[in-house]
């Protein structure tokens, strides 16, 4: 039977492979080389079993996703991730299981070259506490930067991810859907991809930008409340998936505006720099036109038929 250690070594502990980190698990801390003149960003979160994934949710998901919701912010902010820290609240050693949720979470920290430094493991329920370090590049990107008269857009469809989710809890029954755009959407659910990349091409380019994982509507409302501004956005311009467009507008805008779990990018850019993104569009190739920053606060979503959407729930909220 393993320990406690035994279980950070088997299954935490790997050679550092970034050359920033001197000592990485083992000691009381770990020991990291910052680069100069760079600022550090740095974000946690926490996966609660039950609410942010079910008992039955394969493990290797839940390590994969433990990562990419941290990397998400960091893609936010335009940032490079470089080190994770993570806590891990463990109800008994499941060796079956401790397996597939470390090949999760190296699978996803792995592609994004960021190495695990050190965290703490306990016993109780279980719960999942990731903290993402990484370094700015360039300029970093705010969410209180939007101005009047800036364009919005997101790096990819919406809604697909709360389609699985209310899928897989019951709310939404699965026969009418084809199985393979199903599928997809249940991968976007259970393996986000964060935006590292987009959001490190943006960060010269964009003026604010935000990752939705509450919900279109919520987070860029967090955005318009803190560059003070608002902003007017179309249904018809959002980017749904087929799967989606199989359902009724008002089901539509349930996943699309105010579902979560999208980990994409929202962001704002002025009439001045929309050249430099054209020019980068071959790198940014899922990013959609959505609407328009305005001075006037609020923000207004307009249906097809130019009547105002509004939504009875309006994103995720833990203590609602
Ligand atoms: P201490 O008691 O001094 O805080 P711990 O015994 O908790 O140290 O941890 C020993 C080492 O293992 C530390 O380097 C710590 O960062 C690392 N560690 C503990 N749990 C984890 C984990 N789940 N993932 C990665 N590193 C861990
Ligand atoms: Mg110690």
């Amino acid at each position: 039977m393993l320990d406690e250690f035994d279980l950070i070594s088997t299954f935490f502990q790997q050679v550092p492979q970034r050359k920033d980190v001197i000592k990485g698990v083992g000691d009381d801390c770990a020991i990291l080389q910052p680069p100069s003149h760079r600022p550090l960003l740095v974000s946690t979160d926490t996966l609660n079993e039950n609410i942010h994934f079910f008992s039955t949710a394969s493990p290797f998901d839940v390590g994969y996703k433990s990562v990419a919701v941290s990397l998400s912010d960091m893609a936010a902010m335009g940032g490079e991730p470089a080190w994770l820290l993570l806590a891990i609240t463990l109800p008994s050693i499941d060796e079956t299981w401790l397996t597939a949720f470390s090949q999760g979470l190296f699978a996803c920290l792995n592609t994004f070259n960021v190495d695990l430094v050190g965290g703490n493991t306990t016993k109780g329920p279980l719960a999942i506490t990731t903290q993402i370090l990484g370094f700015g590049v360039n300029s970093v990107l705010t969410r209180s930067n939007a101005q009047p008269g800036d364009h919005i857009f997101v790096t990819s469809t919406l809604g697909d991810a709360a389609l699985a989710l209310a899928v897989l809890s019951g709310k939404q029954s699965h026969h009418a859907f084809n199985p393979e755009e199903l599928q997809r959407a249940m991968q976007r659910f259970s393996r986000p991809f964060p935006r590292i990349k987009e959001g490190c091409l943006l960060n010269s380019i964009a003026n604010a930008a935000i990752d939705l994982s509450d919900g279109l509507q919520a987070d860029l409302t967090h955005l318009l409340t803190a560059s003070q501004v608002g902003a007017t956005l179309y249904y018809e311009k959002l980017p749904v998936s087929n799967l989606l467009k199989t359902l009724d507008l008002n089901s539509q805008y349930n996943y699309v505006l105010a579902g979560g779990e999208d980990y994409e990018l929202c962001f704002t850019v002025s009439i001045e720099n929309l050249p430099l993104l054209v020019k980068k569009q071959a790198e940014l190739p899922g990013i959609t036109h959505i609407g328009y920053i305005e001075q006037r606060p609020g923000l207004r979503i307009v249906d097809p038929q130019g009547n105002p959407i509004i939504l009875a729930h309006k994103g995720f909220q833990h203590f609602s």
